[in-house]
């Protein structure tokens, strides 16, 4: 299957921070900025794929308004996977995976969702906002068209969100008690990478630094976890990477690198030869 790599530059639904809408040009920066190459750690070499396997299809353009940003962004992931492609987004606060998912899980019937946060982003409104980044899980789950939530990395979790987790039935590994592993996993798979799962130490640059979060290699480890299982990743995001924060960008080299190894897991080198 082709890869498309999808910039979503739309934040406003952080609650705290606006920044996350400058993440696709930061990543796409730190990817193309000379210091490293495009070879996945398994050893797929992307560069010379680029453009068969997989291609980037630059930024979404979206207009303000909850409404139209939300159809505006599953509208267009929707048009991308029609001919079967696998949409790798990064860039936006999280609301954006909402409408990703919504387009993807229209297509994948009994869809898993994992999802790797600070947060579990299970709010049913935070500030009187329905479409908030605290929010998008709750949202998924009400519409019912997927079939597990697993959700790792977790590390502050209010008591309303903790009921919302037993309504949904929502898998939380909460990060203290995690063991490093991940379950075993069937069928089509969806991976949302909130950059504010890890500690603040790998990535500074988030609009909530959360602490006691987990290192790049434990969510490199968790990624390897799923790829060396029986399910198929459809398609990814990564999230919350907030540019005006970053330091030496640092959480922009983070970012690319999840990026790349998420188009690595999904490509179809055979795509390649084509
Ligand atoms: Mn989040
Ligand atoms: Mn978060």
């Amino acid at each position: 299957m082709v890869v498309r790599l999808l910039g979503v530059p739309y934040d406003a639904h952080s609650s705290f921070l606006r920044g996350a809408a400058d993440a696709p040009t930061a990543v796409r920066s730190a990817l193309d900025c000379g210091s490293a190459n495009w070879c996945t750690e398994s050893g797929v070499d992307l560069g010379p794929l680029n453009g068969s396997a997989w291609t980037d299809l630059g930024d979404l353009t979206i207009p303000d308004g909850a409404e139209n940003a939300r159809d505006t962004i599953s509208s267009a992931v929707a048009e991308v996977i029609a001919d079967g492609s696998r949409v790798v987004s990064v860039g936006g606060d999280h609301f954006v995976t909402w409408p990703i998912v919504q387009a993807v899980s229209a297509v994948h019937d009994d869809l898993t969702i994992v999802h790797f946060d600070a947060h579990p982003d299970l709010y049913d409104e935070l500030d009187g906002d329905r479409y908030s980044h605290a929010c998008p899980f709750a949202r998924i789950m009400e519409e019912g068209r997927v079939a597990r939530l697993l959700q790792f990395g977790i590390r502050t979790i209010t008591p309303h969100q903790r009921q919302q987790a037993d309504r949904f039935g929502v898998e939380v590994h909460e990060f203290r008690d995690w063991d490093g592993r991940i379950p075993e996993l069937a069928g089509p798979v969806y991976i949302s990478i909130d950059a504010d799962a890890l500690d603040p130490a790998f990535a500074p640059g988030v609009s909530h630094n959360e602490p006691g979060g987990m290192t790049t290699r434990q969510l490199l480890d968790s990624l390897r976890q799923i790829d060396a299982g029986e399910a198929r990743v459809v398609g990814a995001d990564v999230v919350e990477i907030n540019p005006s924060r970053d330091v030496n960008d640092q959480t922009a080299m983070v970012g690319g690198k999840f990026v790349r190894e998420l188009i690595g897991m999904m490509i179809d080198p055979q795509e390649g030869d084509a």
